[in-house]
């Protein structure tokens, strides 16, 4: 049995080991992210193929991993699922329980043991969900113990007319007007160009390196230098298993949401993308994934 100090040591060894692949601004406390966003996919039995995808899959422990999967399937994967791979959900109610029919409320994901959210997805934003809004769901949720994944992420209208900071940073303003900085240690924003969503067109490393920037340095200016230099920022957009290492290889780009991806065996590939364990080789289970559903 070793004592919390020595685990703290050897935790805190290993996370500089996987951070000293990126550039020396990046903090130690950014320790990669994958998320994998299953969206309104899937059935029982192909839930359980993925679910035992996942669990024959070799992740890398120098990467936090989370999967999404519809609510309806949230108790089946959490109940079949690996402990080292955490449950979300892709939604939650703005409040507690009551009349609203239809919602699923922050207190119940966590009476069922879901450890996070996602909140502003642009799938969800497309409905009507104002900035302010999703600030105070995502409000919600941490404040019932849940984290979150606070989405952001401009259309193709945006990105063409150079006013993607325009567009973005209100998002991440009204998200900072309601976190408290301790608030901020259970969020990972995650940066979602729209027209990248679902297309296969990847934003370049260059391109997405330039707004994850960009949010880090408005973070500061909105919520402090801390809260900055230690929030991880994810890019989501047609993530591969191609395009990660290039992605993740750039100094503000902490991890991924991830759709299409994750519900194919390459979701490994990119948990991995970026890890400095040569014995991690690409996986190879006997699934196929669900082809191109959803995309
Ligand atoms: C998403 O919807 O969060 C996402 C990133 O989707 P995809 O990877 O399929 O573009």
């Amino acid at each position: 049995m070793i004592s919390n100090t020595a685990a703290r040591a050897i935790a805190q060894t290993s996370l500089k080991a996987s951070r000293s692949f990126h550039s020396s601004s990046t903090s130690l406390a950014r320790k990669f992210f994958v998320g994998g966003n299953w969206k309104c996919n899937g059935s029982v039995s192909q839930t359980n193929e993925l679910i035992s995808m996942l669990n024959q899959s070799t992740l890398t422990t120098e990467t936090e991993v989370v999967v999404c999967p519809s609510q309806v399937y949230v108790q089946g994967v959490k109940d079949g699922l690996r402990s080292d791979v955490a449950v979300g959900a892709q939604d939650c109610w703005v409040q507690g329980n009551g009349a609203f029919t239809g919602e699923t409320s922050a207190d119940m994901l966590k009476d069922m043991g879901v450890s996070w959210v996602i909140v502003g997805h642009s799938e969800r934003r497309g409905k009507g969900e104002s900035d302010a809004e999703v600030a105070a769901k995502a409000k919600y949720a941490l404040d019932k113990g849940l984290s979150v994944i606070a989405c952001c992420g401009e259309p193709l209208e945006a990105r063409e007319a150079g006013t993607t900071n325009d567009f973005v940073f209100p998002q991440i303003k009204a998200y900072a007007d309601v976190f408290t900085k301790d608030d901020w240690e259970r969020v990972v924003i995650a940066y979602e160009p729209i027209w990248a969503i679902g297309t296969g067109l990847t934003a370049t490393p260059e391109q997405a390196q330039d707004t994850h920037a960009g949010i880090r340095q408005y973070l500061g200016q909105v919520s402090g230098a801390e809260v900055a230099e230690n929030t991880r920022i994810l890019y989501g957009g047609s993530a591969s298993g191609k395009t990660a290492p290039g992605l993740s290889a750039k100094p503000d780009i902490d991890g991924f949401l991830v759709g299409g991806a994750s519900l194919k065996p390459e979701f490994a590939d990119i948990v991995n993308c970026q890890t400095t364990d040569n014995s991690l080789k690409p996986v190879n289970v006997g699934i196929n994934g669900f082809g191109r559903i959803g995309r």
